[in-house]
């Protein structure tokens, strides 16, 4: 039976956890999904670039009849619509759209991947209709430009979608959040606000990204060599910010990267950059200026391998190299989990001598994008919901959001916690806490780009961690007896006695394989048995390597 008296929300990804965002609004029949994002990993998974969504709920949805009838993509940072490429090939055919930049870098993205202009353009003063829900826009400040807050209205009531957002007055692009729109919508009146909480430890107001102007200012004014700013490649107000300083001290701007050269394509397009073409040089052209006119905006801020800073640092660029008196600004901070390689490119760089500017010396040149508490509790005086919802965040997040939402007479039963996967049914008259879908981490291989399972992360900790061994065992076909002593090979590791080693294993598998005196069929049970017999002894010395069998039938 399908219920028509309530809505679902639930978040694959996104409560509990800062990254790989997604929601899903259910009425009747009828999903609604917001965002689309990866995950970060940190070190402890090897191999791995990002994480997905899970998205099993979706599929065994989709089995029991409903239909997802659209998607909303918030804004165009990777943690909401990074996924958009792995996950779109797994679900049906549904409209999805998002502001002009959102679509633009959502588009970008899936054209690498073969399909074009999947994500339609709307503006902010757009009221789209998707079955029986209706999407209105707010434009909301952020570390991007044309980041958007929802009203969801749904025949139950109203949900406020308020993914990442901060209120800064005196945004770069001078279009500030739309305060009066997401008051009116708050007289409507909103059954649930979901906010952004990634801020909710933090006191006061977030800072307004404006202040970086100044600080650039301060840099360009002191350096007499070339300098590089680098920064997410989305965030094309930044590069504004650094253009509109260049343009003071009379530098001429090169563009290194391709991500930062598509993010300079799409802020032309867009008309949300501007840069004179007299202004921009090409790498080639760099020797012909002197160092003091030449500002070189670089992709490489979280010193991704390949990345132009990277090679430029390691000397392997053609045209550009940094020497001494040259200035680099890290213009964004570390993504956890990339904080080992950021802080080897800086080392890199001080070694030649250049003046490197990074948040731990000067907190100058990044901003948080996300609202401290002022911030939070301004959003929920404008929308006064009945219920409040955190996501984005980390769970000590989440408590210090309840904990502000109290200060503002909230009760403690009326903060929803969400967590991930679980799903939370509203009806006109309240909330209650439905089943869980399954939400097991879905990977992304660094190299293939497929999705990975969970023990193949665990593989990669064991090898990381303790090496490998690989042990070659030949065996008699006719009847299953060990043939000579293994052949073992190690990597990663070093036995003391390797030897000894080598002869007890001989020992074991001579008794194991002893015994069956028949033709061989059972491989399975062959390389278990290695693999059994290894583990122990190495365990009882003091090792848990990966043991990969090799058995060969002669
Ligand atoms: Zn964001």
């Amino acid at each position: 039976m399908v219920v028509m008296d309530s809505v679902s929300f639930i978040s694959l990804g996104g409560v509990g956890d800062v990254t790989k965002n997604m929601s899903a609004y259910i009425f009747g029949n009828e999903i609604l999904l917001v965002d689309c994002g990866i995950g970060f990993v940190d070190g402890s998974m090897p191999g791995v670039d990002l994480t997905i969504p899970n998205i099993t709920y979706l599929k065994q949805a989709a089995a029991n009849g409903k239909k997802i009838v659209g998607m909303i993509l918030s804004h165009g940072h990777e943690d909401h619509i990074g996924a958009l490429p792995f996950i779109l090939p797994m679900l049906s055919q549904f409209p999805i759209f998002g502001s002009a930049l959102t679509a633009a870098l959502a588009n970008d993205k899936l054209a690498e991947f073969g399909e074009k202009n999947r994500v339609q353009t709307v503006v902010f003063n757009d009221t789209i209709k998707l079955g029986s829900f209706s999407v209105s826009f707010a434009r909301m400040t952020h570390s991007i430009i044309d980041a958007a807050n929802l009203l969801i209205r749904t025949p139950i009531g109203n949900f406020y979608h308020g993914s990442d957002f901060k209120f800064d007055f005196t945004p770069v692009d001078g279009k500030p959040s739309e305060i009066r729109k997401i008051a009116k919508w708050g007289e409507e009146g909103i059954l649930c606000t979901m906010s952004d909480c990634l801020g909710a430890e933090k006191r006061g107001h977030s800072e307004s990204e404006i202040k970086i102007t100044e600080s650039f200012d301060d840099e360009f004014k002191r350096s007499r060599g070339k300098i590089f700013i680098t920064t997410y490649s989305s965030n094309i107000s930044r590069m504004n910010q650094a253009i509109e300083v260049a343009r003071k001290y009379n530098r001429k701007i090169c563009f290194m990267g391709r991500s930062f050269l598509k993010a300079r394509d799409i802020g032309r397009k867009l008309k949300y950059m501007d840069l004179p073409v007299k202004m921009e040089i090409r790498p080639q052209e760099i020797k012909r200026f002197p160092p003091s006119n030449v500002l070189i905006l670089v992709a490489g801020s979280q010193a991704q391998i390949e990345s132009g800073l990277v090679r430029i640092s390691e000397d392997q660029d053609r045209d550009i190299r940094i020497t001494r008196g040259d200035t680099v600004i890290f213009s964004a901070d570390p993504i956890p989990g990339n904080e080992v390689n950021i802080n080897s490119l800086i080392d890199t760089i001080s070694k030649k001598e250049a003046r490197v500017v990074y948040s731990d010396i000067a907190d100058d040149f990044h901003v948080s994008g996300h609202g401290s508490q002022n911030d939070l509790k301004l959003l929920l005086s404008l929308t006064n919901p009945r219920f409040l919802l955190p996501i984005g965040g980390t769970y000590r997040q989440m408590v210090a959001y309840r904990d502000l939402a109290r200060d503002m007479g909230y009760m403690d039963e009326e903060v929803i916690f969400a967590d991930q996967a679980k799903e939370i049914i509203f009806t006109q008259n309240g909330f209650r806490v439905g089943k869980s879908a399954p939400s097991p981490n879905v990977y992304v291989d660094q190299i293939s780009g497929e999705t990975i399972e969970k023990y193949i992360i665990l593989d990669r900790q064991k090898i990381a961690k303790e090496g490998v061994i690989i042990i070659v065992t030949e065996i008699d076909s006719q009847n299953g007896r060990l043939l000579s002593s293994p052949e073992v090979i190690l990597r990663g590791i070093t036995l003391v006695d390797h030897k000894k080693f080598t002869q007890d294993l001989a020992g074991v598998l001579g008794k194991a394989f002893s015994r069956r005196a028949e033709k061989v069929t059972n491989w399975q049970f062959f390389r278990k048995t290695v693999q059994q017999k290894a583990e122990k002894i190495l365990f009882d010395i003091g090792h848990a390597p990966l043991v990969i069998p090799v058995i060969l039938e002669v």
